[in-house]
């Protein structure tokens, strides 16, 4: 932050906003404070007398922070965040009101959660779900109201949100990998955590131009807009000089967010004009999840402070860059070991092998998951365009470390840099660099030194489900292996046959050549690996048996939590078409048609009167415009009419799938099609009838 002229607060000011560990350290009775990590570390019941102290000392703290509300924070199946504001006063009795908060209702809360998805979880009749708090995830003041990170079930234990199974898949990948561990000697660690560090991508466009556009308030995305003369083909605009106004907003969206104790720390323009990233320092995936929850927020509620809007839609404009999510992951032990980075010592080495084939087949079992977990309707215009990562899900691994692999599968001898490896477990195994520059941004799902990065997310994407398919898919191969190797007698040999055998059987997963290659299309297909291009024909592998049953014997969904989070994902997806659809023929009806009208009816009165002048005057300019116009406001009419019936139609379906299917084929189609004739109008009708912001406009509107 070059241009921070306070950057000299900032230590000041990070996390000042969270009742943190210092904060609770300082202020809690020392027993109070020492049940508390416990609880945290241990994932324990918290004690009501424990609760209700720090509950009173968390209040008063969050008083003089400025809240006068708490609310109970949730992750419901929206996708974002919701809360219920209630006041700390309590009537006192004597008609005067004090400030209270309890420890009940610091530990359990139950909004009226009514009408938030639960895929027939939870009747609407019987709408009790209770929030409890997530104490590994601090409190934190933003406003006027105290925050209370929790998780959300329904009262037979069922998760209604997305924080509950992460917390599970947690729990699960720290009990498979400790079983690891201990095979390979490692007693000291107590735990083991998957750390996330999410790269969040975002347009920033004027307030003004955005309030004229509904598909973008409405939907998040232009459903047309004519291609702008000049867009991304420069390049001049990823880590380009950063705007006066927008580093104006970035400035102030950090410092907020290192208030609430976010890390918010590279920020950069990206490739597409008005494109920007920011990404924070990695954090447990919990924490990280939480944050990035904040910092989606925040980007939004800053933005409008300086006239701004800030779309984390994932395909805003047609033949623009979309935005994406990337997720860096990787698994550490609480002793501060990467098991994702080579070690220094042959027998490290063994087990950053074991760890990194255990992702590998954990990846290439379960692609349909990797897939589902970044399935929406938004991100379908990314997945498969020819930007994103295609819908095919493959491992980059470098060449290095792949010939590594090959190397060690053939038995063969690996000289690369000076290095040899000959058998597993004997030899040290070089150091990956961290960040070469030749490094594959086509991959979906990248090795990069020490860390795996799934570049699937789409920008506005809950990062929670993406991290519970690759926290729980690991822990599952991890007890594979443990399983297997747990009755071993010669463990060495037997880690050597396993880590051998795993890269034979799954190094059709690791392609390190251009994703956005159409030959990678084919050879994909070849090799066996799925290629689901949209979300209906992705989500069904969420209830797939085999999926059902790893999730089940994990304990991160029952079969019941699945099917229902199958059903609102398939709900979500025709919704929203629906919703693209209804503000299109909207749109239609009230901008595009009467510019149309308008414009004519100008051309016609112009050929007339032209005429009335003199019959020999030339008139060829205007008439071919109009007749060029008439001829498309015709098909205009027959595909918004289409597009009307299609809604319509679509509504008979009773089953989820196959609805969202008709959606995808009937709806989404119609929607295309209409579009192309709305583009092509647009570039002939004059701007004084076009009142829509054009892309040109949105794209430049920040000066
Ligand atoms: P790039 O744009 O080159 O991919 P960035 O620096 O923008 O890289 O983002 C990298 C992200 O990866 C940051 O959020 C960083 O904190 C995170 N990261 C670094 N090391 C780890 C790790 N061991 N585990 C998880 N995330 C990590
Ligand atoms: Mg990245």
């Amino acid at each position: 932050m070059s241009n921070n002229n306070n950057s000299h607060n900032i230590t000041e000011i990070f996390g000042s906003m969270v009742f943190g560990d210092a904060v609770m350290k300082e202020r809690l009775p020392k027993d109070i404070y020492k049940a508390l990590k416990k609880t945290i570390a241990n994932g324990t019941h918290l004690e009501l007398d424990v609760a209700n102290v720090v509950a009173t000392v968390m209040k008063d703290w969050a008083i003089e922070k400025g809240a006068t509300h708490f609310t109970h924070w949730f992750q419901p199946m929206t996708g974002v965040t919701a809360e219920k504001h209630d006041s700390f006063i309590v009537p006192d009795g004597s008609g005067k009101a004090i400030m209270e908060f309890s420890g009940k209702a610091l530990v359990k809360g139950e909004p009226d959660a009514s009408s938030f998805p639960s895929g027939g979880l939870r009747s609407t009749f019987e709408a009790r779900g209770y929030t409890a708090w997530d104490p590994t995830s601090y409190a934190f003041v933003k406003g006027n109201t105290l925050y209370i990170p929790t998780a959300f079930c329904s009262y037979s234990g069922e998760a209604l949100d997305k924080k509950t199974p992460l917390l599970r898949s947690m729990q699960a990948l720290n009990k498979q990998a400790l079983r690891v561990l201990q095979l390979f000697g490692v007693t000291d660690a107590k735990r083991v955590v998957s750390s996330v560090g999410p790269e969040q991508e975002y347009f920033l466009i004027d307030r003004d131009v955005y309030l004229k556009r509904p598909d973008l308030m409405y939907c998040g995305r232009t459903l047309f807009g004519a291609r702008p003369p000049k867009g991304q083909e420069m390049e001049d605009h990823y880590f380009g000089t950063i705007k006066q106004r927008v580093s104006d907003y970035m400035r102030e969206l950090n410092e907020e967010l290192w208030k609430l104790g976010v890390y918010a720390k590279t920020e950069h323009n990206e490739v597409a004009p008005a494109q920007h990233e920011l990404a924070p320092i990695y954090s447990e995936s919990n924490i990280a999840t939480d944050h990035n929850q904040l910092v989606m927020e925040m980007m939004k509620s800053v933005a409008a402070k300086h006239n701004l809007a800030c779309l984390l839609h994932e395909k805003p404009f047609a033949g623009v860059n979309g935005s994406g999510k990337h997720v860096n992951w990787s698994v550490a032990t609480d002793t501060g070991i990467n098991l994702l980075e080579p070690g220094d010592t042959p027998f490290e080495n063994a087990q950053f092998l074991l760890f990194l084939v255990a992702v590998i087949k954990a990846v290439d079992d379960y692609q349909d998951l990797m897939r589902v977990s970044v399935a929406s309707a938004g991100n379908d215009h990314r997945l498969g365009a020819n930007e994103a990562p295609p819908a095919i899900v493959s491992i980059f691994l470098g060449d290095e470390l792949t010939e590594i692999l090959n190397a060690l599968e053939n038995d063969t001898l690996y000289t690369g840099k000076g290095q040899t490896l000959m058998e597993i477990g004997a030899t040290v195994l070089p150091h990956f660099p961290k960040d070469t520059t030749d490094r594959n941004r086509t991959s979906p799902f990248a090795f990069t030194g020490n860390k795996f990065e799934f570049r699937m997310l789409g920008s506005a994407f809950s990062i929670a489900g993406p991290i519970i398919v690759l926290n729980t898919i690991v822990a599952e191969v991890l007890s594979q292996f443990a399983d297997e190797l747990e009755k071993s007698t010669d463990f060495k040999a037997d880690l050597s046959k396993l880590i051998k055998r795993t890269i034979k059987n799954h190094k059709r997963i690791i392609f390190n050549g251009n994703g956005y290659d159409a030959a990678w299309v084919k050879e994909a297909e070849q090799r066996g690996l799925s290629n689901l291009k949209t979300t209906p024909e992705a989500l069904p592998a969420l209830i797939h048996p085999k999926n059902v049953e790893m999730f089940v014997r994990h304990g991160v969904f029952s079969e019941h939590e699945l099917h229902s989070r199958y059903d609102i994902l398939l709900e979500n997806y025709s919704k929203t078409i629906n919703i693209e659809a209804l503000t299109m023929i909207d749109m239609v009806n009230k901008h595009v048609i009467p510019a149309v009208i308008d414009y004519q009816n100008e051309l016609a009165e112009l050929v007339l009167r032209k005429k009335a002048v003199s019959p020999d005057i030339a008139t060829t300019l205007e008439e071919n415009l109009l007749s060029k116009i008439s001829r498309l406001s015709v098909s205009l009419e027959k595909r918004l009419n289409h597009l009307s019936e299609q809604t319509i139609a679509v509504r008979d379906i009773k089953d989820n799938l196959e609805l969202a299917k008709a959606y995808r084929e009937k709806v989404y189609m119609a929607m295309s099609e209409l579009r192309l004739v709305v583009d092509e109008l647009e570039m002939l009708i004059g701007s004084k009838h076009w009142k829509l912001p054009t892309y040109a406009e949105i794209l430049n509107s920040v000066n």
